[in-house]
């Protein structure tokens, strides 16, 4: 371990241990943002696919962490508490997108450690094929698909004008990951429909990728999981017109509201990506909260439409007390 990841987690721990730290958060909520969980740990941990991805066994330690420090409460009670605040800090958990392993995988873990959460879907995923680009096309190029579907990829990219670079064919793992995370960076200037056809060029996968309406009614009867929306087609709404950002926010209402029984008066943005227009157009569709990705410590007193979050990768899963470092520094902020 580096010594600045070793101070890092030090000075966090004694953050949230010391009467400084816990007076700075009194009355304060913390909102977590994770999107997948995956079985496998070792998968989680390369490069491309940790900043989104958690394996079970380190979620598992986090969640046990979490219940540790904090009060593990659902979203709409650091959104509008109706409680005295406790001692404890408080921290609610979100999932962006609506992927099926949050059922299989995630929801197992929150139920054996009594945790709540919160999951926002891109309703047009949610008991489709549709696949989302990022995943399609990044495992395709990982070779989880196999060799000739990663050749015919290779050559669509290369007619776009998106030849391969030569790092990902490093024989280093850790190496061709990360240059596979730079790559699936630099393709986020596509234009939506190409990075919609590249995914289509992708192998049908023997399991969808996002949840089914079956799903989110279990998840929801459950009593420890609420729904809210995340857009219809994942498209970052500072990018669109007026006319085509009220569809997509109104098709996203309406699918959670026909899909689920009490969703949550919550909208989150695809991406983080949200301005003056975008929040207006929010809350005139009758969301009086809303989620950005901006990293900080939600006090009641900031903009409800702007809420922030921290996010959590695989790294800072294994290692909480990073977390603990990065609320400090959004205490101070
Ligand atoms: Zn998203």
């Amino acid at each position: 371990m580096g010594i600045m990841q070793l101070f890092k987690q030090t000075s966090g721990w004694l953050y949230l241990n010391s009467p400084v730290g816990r007076n700075q958060l009194h009355g304060a909520g913390v909102i977590l943002m994770l999107h997948r969980v995956l079985a496998n740990d070792r998968a989680a941990d390369l490069p491309h696919r940790n900043e989104l991805c958690i394996g079970t066994k380190a979620f598992d330690h986090f969640l046990e962490w979490l219940n540790r420090h904090f009060d593990c409460v659902p979203l709409m009670d650091i959104l509008q508490p109706t409680q005295q605040p406790s001692p404890r800090p408080k921290v609610a958990l979100t999932f962006d997108d609506g992927w099926r392993d949050n059922a299989l995988h995630a929801f197992p873990v929150l139920l054996k450690h009594q945790v709540p959460a919160s999951i926002f879907l891109s309703s047009d995923f949610i008991g489709s094929r549709q696949r989302f680009w990022w995943e399609s096309i990044g495992e395709t190029l990982w070779g989880s698909h196999g060799e000739a579907p990663r050749m015919h990829l290779i050559d669509c990219l290369q007619q776009l004008g998106r030849p391969l670079p030569v790092l990902l064919d490093d024989v280093d793992v850790q190496r061709r990951s990360l240059a596979l995370l730079r790559f699936l960076q630099s393709l986020k200037t596509l234009p939506p429909p190409e990075l919609s056809r590249l995914a289509d060029e992708c192998p049908a996968e023997s399991m969808p990728q996002a949840l089914d309406w079956q799903q989110v009614r279990e998840l929801e009867n459950s009593g420890l999981v609420r729904f809210g929306p995340h857009g219809a087609s994942h498209a970052i709404l500072t990018g669109l017109d007026d006319c085509t950002l009220g569809q997509e926010i109104r098709r996203s209402r309406d699918a959670l509201l026909n899909g689920c029984k009490r969703p949550l008066p919550v909208y989150c943005y695809p991406n983080g990506d949200n301005d003056a227009r975008v929040r207006q157009q929010v809350a005139d569709h009758d969301f009086p909260f809303a989620l950005g990705t901006a990293a900080g410590i939600y006090r009641g007193n900031a903009d409800p439409l702007a809420v922030p979050r921290f996010g959590v990768s695989q790294r800072v899963a294994r290692n909480p007390q990073l977390l603990s470092w990065r609320i400090y520094r959004g205490a101070r902020a």
